[in-house]
Parts: structure tokens; sequence; C-alpha cells
């Protein structure tokens, strides 16, 4: 049980009109009364304009918002301080909780809280993570899914279902005893069958959840002076994406993060691939060719008015790749590959058509619309397969008609990881994995 009260900035530091420190604990407001000069009754959900002060020095002008437990974002007793956005401010009534008992928060903690205290799911809580960062719309729109239980929602009622089939199981087992007919037929194998297409249709998700939370890693590649760098501007010149920096993610080389269609995309200029004899530029090119075999989209680059030649260097073949032919406004050669784009970098011709080439190449493995709104993250992918490869197991000695024993493990397995995915199990590693990647103060 959690017994201290923790504080910190929940918005970012520095000079703003207002700042949001956020106080949670039993001893949040008592570590407030003692700052207010005047009174104060916590009424939840009611907000005070109130002077702050500390050995008779006045530290600011706030607004207080309180919440008692359970009926907060946290679960325990709450208050939110929206005092002036100066950090000098900031500094000293934070310092002043510290002083009164409080403790400094570590990063994700009042969502920790929240998720021990039932407030919200892991899933959830990933979703909120997810929502903080999404580069996107799009992102935005499958971070609010998972965000909203959508996840949770769709493996709880897998677990209904596969607790059902084990109580058939474990029926059959005792039933068999007393020589009375099995309940475990073609039927029950299609239900399981069925379960196990559903954790397939998510699994299907996870390459789009990743391209939404990382941005698809999209290589340019050309020979000088096709217009590179000119199409880099045109894809970012509307819908520009935000540049999230997730923890751990090194963006060292990473030229622009754009948004198409609402996919994110990290875009990777090679420079071209000419001999260049600045050591800078050389290094910088051989790490965007090292990142080509990891790529999930090249886009090659190529003139439209001249004879057409294959790129020089040599391309992942298993990564998709959108041939496009640049400078159309200065005419089309007639040995262009029929599959090339045509694009004019500088009048913007042609690039809805790459925009929509780009997207449908991305998309490429999903396969329909409801499966974009709702996307896994590369935990719940990995879990998700463990629960697949056991039902598949289970399928298997069905199929064969072997012992029921094996069927009941393999079901109390996948069971298992999918309690896994949900956070039903206590698994403090994935806990402190996640909420780490959290900000302070959230
Ligand atoms: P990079 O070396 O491949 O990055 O090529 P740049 O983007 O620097 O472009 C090289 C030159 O081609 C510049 O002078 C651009 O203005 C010009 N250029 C780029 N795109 C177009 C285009 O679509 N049409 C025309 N006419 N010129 C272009």
């Amino acid at each position: 049980m959690t017994t201290d009260t923790i504080v910190a900035l929940s918005t970012p530091l520095g000079v703003a009109a207002l700042a949001v420190i956020r106080l949670s604990g039993p001893e949040s407001h008592a570590v407030i009364a003692q700052l207010v000069t005047a009174k104060i009754d916590a009424t939840p959900g009611r907000a005070h304009y109130r002077t702050l002060a500390r050995d008779g020095q006045t530290l600011d002008d706030a607004v207080l918002t309180f919440w008692r437990a359970p009926h907060s974002y946290t679960g325990e007793d709450t208050v939110e301080i929206s005092c002036h956005g100066n950090p000098h401010i900031v500094e000293a009534i934070v310092r002043a909780c510290l002083e009164l008992g409080a403790r400094a928060a570590r990063p994700g903690e009042f969502t920790q809280r929240a998720f021990l205290n039932d407030k919200l799911s892991l899933t959830q809580a990933e979703g909120l993570l997810d929502l903080l960062y999404a580069p996107t719309e799009r992102a935005l729109a499958s971070a609010r899914a998972m965000k909203e239980g959508k996840l949770g929602a769709a493996l709880e009622a897998m677990r209904a279902e596969l607790v059902d089939l084990l109580s058939h199981v474990e029926a059959s087992l005792d039933f068999a005893e007393e020589g009375i007919e099995p309940r475990v037929g073609e039927e029950f194998s299609q239900r399981v069958q069925n379960v196990r297409g559903q954790i397939a249709q998510l699994i299907r998700t996870a390459p789009l959840g990743r391209i939404l939370q990382e941005g698809a890693l999209t290589v340019i590649v050309g020979e000088p002076n096709v217009g590179k760098s000119s199409l880099l501007n045109a894809l970012l010149r509307e819908d520009r994406a935000i540049v999230a920096p997730t923890p751990g993610t090194t963006r060292d080389i990473i030229d622009a993060m754009c948004s198409v269609r609402g996919l994110p995309l990290r875009l990777i200029d090679t420079a071209g691939q000419r001999d260049s004899t600045d050591p800078v530029e050389i290094e910088g090119n051989r790490r965007a060719r090292a990142l080509l075999p990891n790529a999930q989209l090249l886009l090659h680059v190529v003139e439209a008015h001249v004879p057409y030649a294959p790129a020089k260097i040599e391309l992942p073949p298993d990564v998709p790749q959108i041939l496009i032919a640049n400078k159309s406004d200065l005419g089309r050669d007639t040995s262009l590959p029929a599959e090339a784009i045509l694009l004019s970098a500088k009048t913007g011709a042609g690039l809805d058509e790459l925009e929509q080439k780009i997207e449908a190449a991305l998309l490429a493995g999903v396969t329909d619309e409801t499966e974009t709104a709702l996307t896994i993250n590369a935990r719940q992918d990995a879990t998700l397969q463990r629960a697949a490869a056991a039902l598949d197991r289970a399928l298997d000695v069905l199929r064969d008609a072997r012992g029921l024993e094996i069927v009941s493990l393999e079901l109390r397995d996948a069971l298992h990881e999918l309690a896994e995915v949900i956070g039903a199990t206590d698994n403090e590693d994935i806990l402190t994995r996640l909420f780490q990647n959290f900000c302070i103060g959230k």
C-alpha cells in the first residue's frame, strides 16, 4: 500500500502563462493547508483561489483544485496547484511541499499509482503514454482507442471465452472418469480457432503500431541533384508531424519527421551517392546506408527527363520501394519504368499521388479499416504471439485427438499470456519499464 505523498510539476518547465503542480497521496491536502493563509475547506471538485505563503513569504497566488480518494486520477487524495508559469515560482512551491513532507515524484508515478489503484489497466496506461507522444493525428486516434480500453475489452472477451472453453475441458476430464461423453468436439475446436483468429488480427496491427509510434523509417536514395532534398521539403511543407523525443531512441541522423496522410514518417536523406571528401558527409552517408536494411520504405528518386538508370547502390529487395521520377515539369523520358510516379517537387504536381502511394505501401499488411483504428505495441505483440502459439499447440492436440490434459495446459498458458497483456499478472519488470518512459509529473 502506498503511504507517501508525491509532488511534481506536470507542465513543461519554462516561462508560461500557467504551470500546474500536482500533489497526490494521503497528506496532499494537509501539505497545502499549511501553505494557505486563510483556512480552506478542501471540497472536492471545487477550485479555490488562494495566496500560497511559507514562513511569511508569499510564494504565489494560485488556483487550487481538490480531489478526494478514490475519485481522482491516481485514486488518492490529490491537489492541483495552477500557479504562474515562472520556474522560480514553481521551484519555490515544490520546495515548500517537499519541506512539508511530500516526496519528489518519479517519472510516471502518478499514472503508476492510478494503475495500482485500479483506475486504469496496463494497456490503458500504455495508450496514455502513446497519446502523450503521438506524432500525428492517426497515431493519436490509435492511442486514444487503446487509452479508452478498447484493447483491454477485446482481450477480456477472449479471456472469458477461453475460461469457458477451459471449463469444458476440465468437465470432460472429470466426466471421462465416470464414462460420460466428452464435450470437446468440432464446435469446441472451432471456438478455439475463433479466439486464435482474433489474436491473429491484433498481431497483424503490430507493424502499423510501430510506425504510428516511431514513424516509418523512410530512406530517400538517388543520385546527387535529382531533387532528394526538394522532395523532403515538399513532403514536409504540409501537415508537419510533431517530433516526439521518445526516450531511448537515437535520432541523430534523422533529417525530418513528417506526416503523410496522418502516418508519421522519419525521413532520411542519403545525401546522394557521390564520392564525397567531406568527412562529415562521408560519415552521414555511411550511417544512412547502414539504415537501409532496417528501412520500412525506400523512396528512389530519379530525374524524369533524362534516360533512366537503376540505383547505383544495392537496395534491399524486401523493403517496399517507390520509384519517383522528379522534375517532370522538364519532360518525361521514354525509358522511365511504368511504375514510376511522376513528380515535380518544384510545382507540387504528383505530390498527392505520391502520398497515396506511400500510405498504401505502409498499410499494405493491414487488411481492413478496423485494424488501423487500434494497433498494438511491441510488448503486446510479443505476448500475444506466445498466446497464439499456445492455442496452436492446443489445436494440434485436438486435431490428433490426443490428451485433453495437454489442451487444458495450453489453454491455461494462453490465458496466462492474455493476462500478461492486460497487466493482470504481477510483472514488476513490465511495470517499471513502462512507467519509466513517462515524463515526471504524469
Ligand atoms: P539533391 O541533391 O538530390 O538533394 O537535389 P536538390 O533537391 O538539391 O535539387 C537539385 C536541383 O534540382 C536544385 O537546383 C533544385 O531546384 C532542382 N529541382 C529539384 N526538384 C525539381 C523539379 O521538380 N523541377 C525542376 N525543374 N527542378 C527541380
